[in-house]
């Protein structure tokens, strides 16, 4: 199959997880806080587990462009952050949230997706196999991500079907992304260090200032250390069996 078809079919499938997400606040609007915690832990393991191989993936060249790549990655998920406001959010009162809140959520949720997708773009150029382990990580990601969307969003009054389509509507960059990417590097081979270290710079840095931080509250430090240790280690494992 085209390398390009089987992109677009893996991250579309990562994007409509989003809206999944929101299934379990049909019956109640309560935010399944532990749940949330424990996908957010094993999406943080698998994602450092993706950045050890795509680091391992820079390393055959020249250090210093993957070194520019990953601040790139990191200072734009740091600004992600600053730029929507949810830099300081807490999961467990999000029912107390500003009026504007929703919008910020969104405004993450998009911008993340943008790295997300680079990262996807950038794995499948690894290898196709790994490239679909990436996509697989980001569905399991856009899963809680999409549970908190609806849940601020419900809390404000939006309509299910429409919160629902909004979840998706966040990471759709994630598709146009992961193509162009690929795209891009395949008739440019020389971007490959620089967006490779932005992906890893930016998994890295989502992973330790969000996604870990916001699991240790919801599900305990001690299970969320070892459920990410462990998604990480497997990561690194299947690249290893199947290159
Ligand atoms: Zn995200």
């Amino acid at each position: 199959m085209d390398p390009v078809l089987i992109i677009l079919l893996c991250s579309t499938g990562a994007v409509l997880t989003a809206p999944l997400g929101l299934l379990p606040l049909r019956g109640e609007r309560r935010m399944p806080l532990r749940r949330i915690g424990w996908a957010n832990a094993l999406a943080a393991g698998f994602m450092l587990g993706n950045a050890v191989v795509l680091a391992e993936a820079g390393l055959r060249y020249p250090p210093l462009l993957g070194a520019v790549g990953a601040l790139l990655g990191i200072g734009f998920t740091f600004w992600t952050h600053l730029a929507s406001g949810t830099a300081d959010w807490d999961l467990n009162r999000l029912d107390e949230t500003p009026p504007d809140y929703g919008y910020k959520v969104l405004l993450v949720g998009t911008l993340h997706a943008a790295s997300e997708g680079v990262a996807i773009g950038v794995a499948m150029l690894v290898g196709i196999p790994f490239g679909i382990l990436v996509a697989l990580t980001m569905a399991l990601h856009n899963m809680p991500e999409g549970t908190v969307l609806g849940a601020v969003l419900r809390a404000k009054g939006v309509a299910f079907g429409h919160a629902a389509g909004l979840a998706a509507a966040t990471n759709v960059g994630q598709i146009f992304l992961a193509i162009s990417t690929y795209a891009v590097i395949s008739v440019v081979p020389a971007a490959f260090p620089a967006a490779n270290g932005f992906a890893v710079g930016a998994l890295i840095y989502l992973s330790l200032s969000e996604l870990l931080p916001e699991s240790y509250r919801q599900a305990g430090p001690t299970g969320v250390a070892v459920a990410a240790s462990v998604a990480m280690g497997v990561v690194v494992l299947l690249k290893g069996v199947a290159p």
